[in-house]
């Protein structure tokens, strides 16, 4: 069993090299990427019975932008968080925008309402707003809050957007898309981690976070997607992988856009489009999210038997 799923992986590998020698792959090449087989261990956590999201995000006030008191206030009236974080959470605001790391406002806004800190170790939280990575515990990390905030506005999420993460970790990326869309699906290898953090999202959602009982989450082999509810409009990989998994390839939508770190350690994030050309052939293109500036280093994304696809 483990050989075929390994013969197959390769075979799909081979497949993704082709389709990343060439910025214009052609529809027949997707059309023959073969179907991933569903995976024995997988563990769904939590999806809604039906299709319909148990919390309305356009019943979610929202935070001004641009007067640190407004701000203050507002969250103060309207949100559980603490007021110290809230203080280092604006400051490091003003950062991501100085840097260009939020595009829009809908992730400016994304970003003010997500309490990081409620994601990082308890011990860590008091770093939560610091540039910089933090371990979460398993031997993995929650990224930085610039790469969340530049990954999240690649993929340009529209209101309704099915969105997949690849790596759910602490549950922070994923939280902060859950105020893009009320459809976000998140896959987590480490079993125990999936577990932790689908009870972090209950917990959070029970206590003045109600967005997050939103997010549909398995503990699963990412690499193979979710089928069952594919396409997905956006897709969002959190770990480092030496190319495109092409079953997330395939169950991306046309028109669709996926974020992933692809190469050798440090990768390079690349933003991955599917269009359909002029011609109704539908194509891939690809461009660096740094614009060729930064390689960013990511846990690698691993194999469900052990072992990892990042050199
Ligand atoms: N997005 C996370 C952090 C990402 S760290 C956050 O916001 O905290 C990368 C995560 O990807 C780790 O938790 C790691 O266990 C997970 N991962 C690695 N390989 C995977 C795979 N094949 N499928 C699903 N998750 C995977």
């Amino acid at each position: 069993m483990i050989d075929t799923v390994e013969a197959e992986r390769r075979t799909l590998r081979n497949i993704t090299s082709v389709l990343l020698c060439s910025v214009f792959a052609g529809a027949a090449l997707l059309a023959g990427v073969a179907t991933a087989p569903a995976r024995a261990e997988e563990k769904v956590l939590w999806v809604p019975k039906g299709d319909r999201s148990p919390f309305d995000i356009a019943t979610l006030p929202r935070p001004p932008l641009d007067s640190r008191e407004a701000y203050l206030e507002f969250m103060a009236k309207n949100r559980p968080d603490k007021k110290e974080m809230v203080i280092k959470r604006y400051d490091r605001y003003l950062a991501v925008v100085r840097n260009r790391d939020a595009w829009r406002d809908k992730e400016k806004r994304a970003f003010l309402m997500t309490p990081r800190e409620d994601f990082a170790l308890e011990e860590k939280s008091a770093r939560a707003y610091d540039h910089a990575f933090l371990d979460i515990g398993y031997g993995v990390t929650i990224s930085g809050p610039h790469l969340v905030s530049r990954m999240t506005s690649a993929i340009d999420v529209q209101p309704g957007d099915k969105v997949l993460e690849i790596g759910t970790g602490s549950g922070y990326q994923s939280a902060v898309l859950s105020y893009l869309t009320d459809k976000v699906y998140s896959i987590e290898i480490i079993e125990p981690l999936a577990e932790r953090t689908s009870k972090t999202y209950e917990e959070l959602a029970q206590e003045g976070y109600p967005e997050y009982a939103n997010i549909r989450r398995k503990a699963a082999d990412g690499y193979y997607g979710w089928q069952e509810f594919a396409p997905f409009d956006k897709i969002i990989v959190t770990a480092g992988i030496d190319h495109i998994p092409p079953p997330l390839l395939q169950q991306l939508a046309v028109g669709g856009i996926m974020v992933i770190p692809v190469g050798p350690f440090p990768q390079v994030v690349l933003k991955i489009q599917k269009v359909r050309d002029k011609d109704g052939n539908i194509t891939i293109t690809r461009e660096d999210i740094y614009g060729g500036r930064k390689k960013v280093g990511f846990v690698p994304l691993t194999k469900a038997g052990g072992g990892n696809w990042s050199k």
